[in-house]
């Protein structure tokens, strides 16, 4: 078993990113800038946005990151999305999910300019990764098509079971490995929660791609030898030995089912990372659409 290690894969990604934002700036041109919208004080959304900040620093992006009250009307929040898309330093914009009840994400979504929706939930995105238009690709399955790329996972022709048809996970990731390109044309079956066979056709499986937000659900009973296992799941799960009083668990039951798997991502430390890098990677792109004309 070899582990497809978020680390290694993001920090290359990364590395790239930062050299790019390096020959920009000794150019005299300003660096991409990601502006960021978090709604309430949700303790997934702090660490993620946290996360996401960082990394833009890392690499010498600029970011913006806007609070708003978990209790802000919807049309403030449509103002603030407003204004970042007429302001001229701003590459792309994300609203961090989930937003609270009163507030339509649809709505929100659709208001962002379609040329900094660096995160690719816009349906103008969705349509174009659909039809197979260079685009904003959602962050977390685009990640793993860079971790793919990045260990040269051969794709071509293999059987690929997705776990969870949400439209920023699931969807598009089946999407991605069904398409012609160097690591999809896979055939792939996207499965969901009423999916009858589940296990039948994960044991049929070359590559699993698990979301669906079940700690431990992928069990090695379900798993081929030799498959390929992506965890996308990340859950907190109570734990009294740590000190934050919870541990992450990825969708996937790892130690018994990397005994099975030729590769296999961590969590923490897998897709998470990937995700990163692949927001990154859109901001890069968001930016490059603007001004390398
Ligand atoms: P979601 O709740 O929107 O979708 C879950 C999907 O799983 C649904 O399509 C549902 O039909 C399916 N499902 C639920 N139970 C099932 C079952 N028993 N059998 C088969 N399918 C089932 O979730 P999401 O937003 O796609 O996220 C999924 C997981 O991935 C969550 O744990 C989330 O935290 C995680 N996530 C991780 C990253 C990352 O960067 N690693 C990014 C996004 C989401």
């Amino acid at each position: 078993m070899q582990l497809l290690d978020g680390k290694i894969a993001s920090k290359a990604v990364k590395e790239q990113l930062k050299q790019q934002v390096e020959t920009l700036v000794n150019k005299g041109k300003r660096a991409p800038h990601l502006a960021a919208i978090l709604v309430g004080t949700n303790g997934a959304s702090e660490t993620y946005v946290a996360s996401k900040v960082k990394n833009c620093a890392e690499i010498g992006f600029q970011s913006t990151l806007i609070r708003l009250d978990e209790n802000v009307d919807e049309q403030t929040l449509l103002d603030e999305i407003i204004k970042l898309n007429n302001d001229e330093n701003i590459d792309g914009i994300l609203v961090q999910l989930p937003l609270p009840k009163h507030i339509s994400e649809q709505k929100i979504i659709a208001t962002i300019d379609a040329a900094k929706d660096v995160d690719g939930f816009h349906p103008i995105s969705a349509g174009n990764l659909m039809l197979g238009i260079p685009s904003f690709i959602p962050a977390t399955p685009y990640g793993i098509m860079l971790m793919l790329e990045h260990y040269n996972i051969e794709t071509k022709g293999k059987h690929a079971v997705v776990i969870g048809r949400s439209n920023i996970v699931g969807r598009p990731m089946s999407i991605l490995l069904s398409t012609n390109n160097p690591y999809g044309n896979c055939t792939v079956t996207l499965c969901h929660s009423h999916t009858h066979n589940l296990k039948e056709l994960c044991l049929q499986a070359d590559i699993i791609v698990a979301a669906l937000g079940k700690p431990e659900f992928l069990k090695a009973d379900m798993v081929k030898d030799g498959a390929i296992i992506i965890d996308v799941g990340i859950t907190r799960v109570e734990d009294a030995t740590k000190k934050s009083g919870y541990s992450i668990k990825g969708d996937v039951a790892f130690d018994e089912v990397a005994e099975k798997a030729s590769f296999i991502t961590p969590v923490p430390g897998g897709v998470g990372l990937m995700t990163i890098a692949g927001l990154l990677k859109n901001t890069m792109r968001a930016y490059e659409l603007r001004e390398v004309k």
